[in-house]
């Protein structure tokens, strides 16, 4: 807290020196500029009580003058405007050269089925019937022997396999800290694993490039950012170039058009800093609605863990299943409908995974599941 208020005490310095600067100077240029006009009109008065000038000259150099001291006069605020936003233009830039964690390997390649992107991508790879797994399809994800530390050294994560199938849906559950996130972070890409690696439809995310990964996938974090500016701009974000039409079929695609259609400015509303205007599942259904724009084939969702209020939960829940459908899809799960209601379930523990399954034979095996489901079940109404 000192070296709070030791920075507080420096903005404050800093200010203060400002706004005595600006405090001055206005005044200092004000008299100088008065000053000059009436030594002006004396000056040239006198010249043309001799003769030596006409009236006019006198009359437009006086002009003259105000018109040059007004600009100097509005310097001293275009100053400070040229200030804030050097040193926000100097945010931008450290922060546009800060070095990824994750860097693109020379000679990296698409990962298939990439929508949009080099062509050919979406061809037939890995359509043989006759195999069960095919890690070449899009959208198939392979975790193998997975291990990862953050930087304080700690191992997070240990010795995770799993295979998630094209279109398939898995649940993460287990307690907190147990490694869900930094699993789905992995996935993601946001980190590299430090042992053990991870597939995307058979391709290596360390070889994959950026562009093809991002486009493969969309990660809905529990709390979506808004951006200052309109709903339609916030969605947008998703694929900069969709027309308004196409945000709107994106929004009703999932089923919460109506909801966002229907306030006085429609999708034209500004969502204000930090999008203040609306509730947290208000906030979460746009982030479902960028995914739906982006439309991916792959789909990471870290359910909200706070409830939501229960008119807005039952239109995101809503929302994410019509998003989940066709999609592979990876969902930290908090509630129990929502683990139960997926494909399988994996239940991360102390860094591994526990068990796999479906939520049947989960529950059969009696193990871990079935004892958060049990606590859950005993928490709340199902
Ligand atoms: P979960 O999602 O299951 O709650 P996390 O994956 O968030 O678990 O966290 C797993 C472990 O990793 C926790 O012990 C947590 O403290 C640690 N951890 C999470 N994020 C970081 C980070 N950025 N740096 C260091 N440790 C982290």
């Amino acid at each position: 807290s000192t070296r709070f208020e030791r920075r507080n005490r420096r903005l404050f310095d800093a200010h203060m020196k400002s706004v005595k600067i600006s405090a001055w100077y206005l005044p200092v240029i004000e008299i100088a500029g008065l000053g000059t006009t009436a030594a002006a009109v004396g000056v040239g008065g006198w010249w043309v009580h001799q003769g030596d000038l006409t009236i006019g000259t006198v009359t437009f150099f006086v002009l003259t003058l105000s018109n040059l001291f007004e600009p100097i006069q509005q310097l001293s605020q275009l100053f400070n405007m040229v200030q804030s936003a050097g040193a926000g233009l100097k945010k931008v830039y450290e922060l546009l050269d800060t070095d990824v964690d994750v860097p693109e390997r020379p000679g990296a390649v698409d990962l298939p089925g990439a929508p949009g992107v080099g062509g050919s991508a979406s061809a037939d790879v890995g359509r043989e019937p006759t195999r069960a797994r095919r890690p070449q399809e899009p959208g198939a994800i392979e975790v193998r022997d997975l291990a990862f530390s953050y930087l304080d050294g700690t191992e997070v994560l240990s010795g995770v396999d799993l295979t998630i199938t094209a279109g398939e849906r898995i649940a993460l559950v287990g307690p907190t800290g147990a490694g869900k996130s930094t699993l789905a972070k992995l996935i993601a890409r946001f980190y590299d694993p430090t042992a053990g690696s991870i597939t995307i439809g058979g391709v290596d995310l360390r070889d994959a490039t950026h562009d093809s990964l991002r486009r493969t996938m969309a990660v809905v974090p529990q709390e979506g950012f808004l951006f200052n500016g309109t709903l339609a701009d916030n969605i947008r974000l998703a694929r900069p170039d969709a027309t308004d039409d196409e945000v709107a079929a994106a929004m009703e695609s999932i089923g919460i058009l109506d909801r966002f259609a229907d306030l006085p400015e429609g999708l034209a509303t500004e969502v204000r800093e930090r999008g203040s205007r609306f509730s947290a599942g208000e906030k979460q259904l746009v982030s479902l609605g960028r995914a739906a724009l982006a439309a991916p084939e792959i789909l990471v969702l870290d359910e909200a863990t706070s409830s939501l209020d229960p008119g807005t939960e039952a239109v995101v829940e809503e929302a994410m299943e019509r998003l989940a459908a066709g999609r592979t899809t990876i969902v930290i799960a908090h509630r129990l409908t929502t683990a139960a209601r997926a494909d399988r379930v994996a239940v991360v523990s102390g860094g591994s995974l526990a068990e796999v399954g479906t939520h049947d034979e989960l529950i059969a095996a009696d193990g871990h599941y079935a004892a958060l489901f049990a606590a859950w079940a005993g928490g709340q109404p199902v």
